[in-house]
């Protein structure tokens, strides 16, 4: 409880009085029981006046020992007033000073000095930390004699925490990656910015505050003030963009801006929030290189070039010009990367790039659609002649041969062309055009190019109608094989049967493998069709023994994607266990020019296959130019002589030359030899005369459905023994 002021006490006067003085004491009297209630009144004045205006009011002595202490706050310390009589205000229990701001103050007491809003701080009875400041004078008497401080105390912890909260709140802001700028509508003049801001920027704060938007290169005046309305007005449209801003030492670099406007007191203050997205862009730039561009040439990669198409379609109709549209492919591009390795084939990739790159103007693209495989967009160049033209031109510079790894190379390319608008209005119908005009140069031998014509156009869609009919046979089961016969040459028995596929297409009737079996290969088809022979073949050979007409050895045909497809030999290893047959009832026949193509490769996968104990031939032998180093090497059991030697065997000197060759190097090897397309007596008496093992032809049986050959078989067992008798 707050003590009162000391006051004099007229009551306890004893003043021993002369006579006639008696008056004057009693006006003395008056006067000062007048005085004592003036000063009372003048107290609760006092009194009044410091609990309405400051939370304490205090006294010191010279000792600094509290003397008087008034107010409120006392109640909040959780100690009367009483108790913090005699104490120092260092003593009081519970109370916090802290250092610096204790040091300052005990030097200005020490210097008797007055003192402002010191704040000591201490742990209320509800066990909340309190603030209180304390302002105080020290006091001296008539002599000048320090007697000690009064002074004042008011509570300001709500105003410590807020001030705290804006601290922490401003060193959020300043500690944020993002550069924050407040600014004034009116003057389009930054108000307020963070630190990011100023490192971001490269500008002190009182530079930036100097500064508005436009001067950062945000845009005109105009510009960003309409930004603003519109963001005042309520409109999303600007509350993000992204724009480059301009650093002090000229430098820009990209941000995104989230944009708020706040109405104050003062007018619109605009809120802007900048964060630096040069990673992003960078990275967004790196992402699109890698979308839209080749890596190993640099050139636009199919997306672009198709991309580019289009635009440049768009110009040209609206210009009313011509576009051309070459399509390059190199010839056997695969044999450089076989031979000379993938690195190699990568450098002469490069190498044709820049090339190319010489044949065309600077309006014109040229792009690189995969594999070996360029593209080149001529704009301006509608017609067949000035297209020839650069057609002409990419042939010539690849006249000289590339030097690759200092060996020399030459390269050869084919060409399709094709015009908009004459052919076709659309990037992709002009780009398959211009395919099926480059497989036409193929076709042509390779090393030319070609228009695109109508004619072409009616054999693609026979060729997509082809595939089409094929992935359904599949489904449809429409495949059935035939079986050929093959005879023994010295005793007219038969050694076996060659499986040959044909196609129950339907409203086309059977249709032949050599119509269907490259639109196979082409698709990938053969590698499902060719399981689907081999195990045909292998329940063949099963029920024909089962029938009681077996073993009849069975050779089927495998083609060059087919043989490279690592799963062939479990394919053929499945159908032997299922059908539970003597693998080397089965062969099967590879052309000698899938072999020859990977020959290195060739010889791991032969030597997989004839593990599983089945046998392997050559077929169409004498065309696929085999060197006689790989035929040592590859295990194989026979060559199959090609019938282009044996059609004319009897009247040609060099193919009889070569046939009686081909039997002599056969024997050499150790392999058996067998000839194909023997159709007359007259050849079957040659290749006897030449030791030639097996033959195969019409003269002895056409293919023949499987019940045919069967009965074929059946008679041929009776009629006996093989051979001419037995043909049918
Ligand atoms: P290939 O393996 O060389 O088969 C021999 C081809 O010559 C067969 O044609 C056969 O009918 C024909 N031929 C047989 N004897 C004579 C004859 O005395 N004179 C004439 N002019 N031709 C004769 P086909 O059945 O049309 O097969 C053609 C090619 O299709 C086959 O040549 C083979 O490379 C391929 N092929 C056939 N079936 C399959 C198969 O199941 N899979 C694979 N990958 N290719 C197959
Ligand atoms: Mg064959
Ligand atoms: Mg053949």
């Amino acid at each position: 409880m707050p003590k009162k002021p000391s006051t004099v006490d007229a009551h306890t006067l004893t003043i021993d009085t002369p006579p006639g003085h008696l008056e004057l004491l009693d006006l003395t009297v008056r006067n000062l029981r007048a005085s004592e209630a003036k000063l009372q009144q003048s107290e609760a004045r006092f009194h009044s006046l410091a609990t309405l205006s400051f939370d304490s009011y205090w006294e010191q002595d010279e000792s600094l020992r509290f003397t008087q202490f008034l107010g409120s706050s006392v109640d909040q310390l959780g100690i009367t007033a009483d108790a913090l009589m005699c104490q120092t205000g260092w003593d009081i229990p519970g109370v916090r000073w802290n250092v610096p701001e204790r040091t300052v103050l005990e030097e200005r007491l020490a210097a008797r000095e007055p003192f402002r809003d010191a704040i000591c701080s201490w742990i209320d009875a509800d066990g909340a930390r309190r603030h209180f400041q304390i302002s105080g004078e020290p006091k001296f008497d008539l002599s000048g004699r320090f007697t000690g401080y009064r002074g004042i105390g008011n509570d300001v912890t709500d105003r410590v925490h807020r001030d705290d909260d804006q601290r922490r709140f401003r060193s959020a802001i300043d500690a944020t990656a993002d550069a924050i700028f407040l600014l004034d509508r009116a003057t389009l003049r930054f108000t307020d910015v963070n630190d990011t801001a100023c490192r971001m920027l490269g500008y002190s704060l009182q530079e930036l505050l100097a500064l508005g938007p436009m001067e950062l290169g945000a845009g005109s005046r105009d510009y960003i003030g309409g930004i603003y309305d519109d963001l005042i007005s309520g409109s999303a449209a600007y509350k993000v963009t992204e724009l480059w801003l301009q650093r002090r030492d000229g430098s820009r670099f990209p941000v995104e801006i989230h944009r708020q406007a706040h109405r104050s007191d003062d007018g619109w203050t605009i809120v802007a929030v900048a964060r630096d997205i040069t990673e992003r862009k960078e990275a967004e730039g790196r992402l699109r290189q890698l979308a839209h561009y080749d890596q190993l040439t640099g050139l636009p990669n199919r997306t672009l070039f198709y991309d580019s198409l289009k635009s440049t379609l768009v110009l040209a109709e609206q210009r009313h010009l011509g576009v051309g549209v070459l399509l390059i492919d190199l010839d056997r591009f695969k044999n450089v990367n076989d031979t000379l390795g993938h690195s190699t084939g990568d450098e002469l990739l490069r190498q044709v790039s820049q090339r190319l790159m010489k044949c065309v103007r600077a309006k014109d693209t040229i792009g690189r659609l995969g594999g070996d495989e360029f593209a080149l967009i001529l704009s301006d160049a509608g017609n067949v002649h000035s297209a020839s033209i650069v057609a002409n031109k990419v042939m010539r510079a690849f006249r000289q041969p590339f030097t690759l790894e200092g060996r020399e190379v030459t390269m050869t390319a084919s060409i399709g062309l094709t015009v908009y608008p004459t052919d076709a209005l659309e990037a992709d119908t002009l780009i398959k055009y211009a395919d099926s005009a480059m497989y036409e140069a193929k076709d042509a031998g390779r090393n030319t190019f070609r228009f695109y014509t109508e004619d072409m156009n009616s054999r693609m869609l026979q060729k997509c109608a082809l595939e089409d009919d094929l992935r359904r046979a599949i489904e449809h089961d429409e495949f059935v094989l035939y079986y050929q016969p093959k005879m023994q040459v010295d005793t007219g028995e038969w050694s076996g049967v060659e499986a040959l596929i044909r196609w129950n297409r339907p409203g086309h009737g059977l249709v032949s493998p050599a119509v269907f079996v490259p639109a196979l290969e082409e698709t990938g088809l053969i590698v499902p069709v060719g399981a689907w022979v081999i195990n045909a073949a292998c329940r063949k050979i099963s029920n024909w023994e089962h029938a009681g007409i077996g073993p009849i050895p069975v050779a089927v045909n495998v083609s060059g994607r087919q043989f490279l497809h690592e799963g062939l030999a479990a394919t053929i290893e499945a159908a032997i266990r299922r059908y539970r047959i003597e693998p080397s009832l089965l062969e099967i026949e590879i052309t000698e020019s899938s072999l020859m193509s990977n020959a290195e490769h060739t010889v791991d996968v032969l030597q997989d296959l004839k593990a599983l104990g089945i046998r392997i031939s050559i077929d169409d032998f004498g065309t696929g130019y085999s060197s006689l180093a790989y035929l040592k090497r590859f295990p194989i059991d026979k060559l199959k002589i090609d019938i282009a030697f044996i059609r004319d065997v009897t009247t040609n000197e060099d193919d009889a030359a070569i046939t009686a060759a081909i039997i002599n190097m056969a024997h050499s090897l150790k392999l058996k030899v067998i000839a194909e397309g023997v159709e007359t007596l007259e050849q079957l008496e040659f290749l006897r005369t030449h030791r030639c093992d097996e033959i195969q032809g019409y003269y002895f049986s056409r293919p023949l459905p499987a019940p045919e050959l069967k009965k074929l078989r059946q008679s041929s067992r009776v009629g006996r023994s093989g051979g001419p008798a037995a043909i049918c």
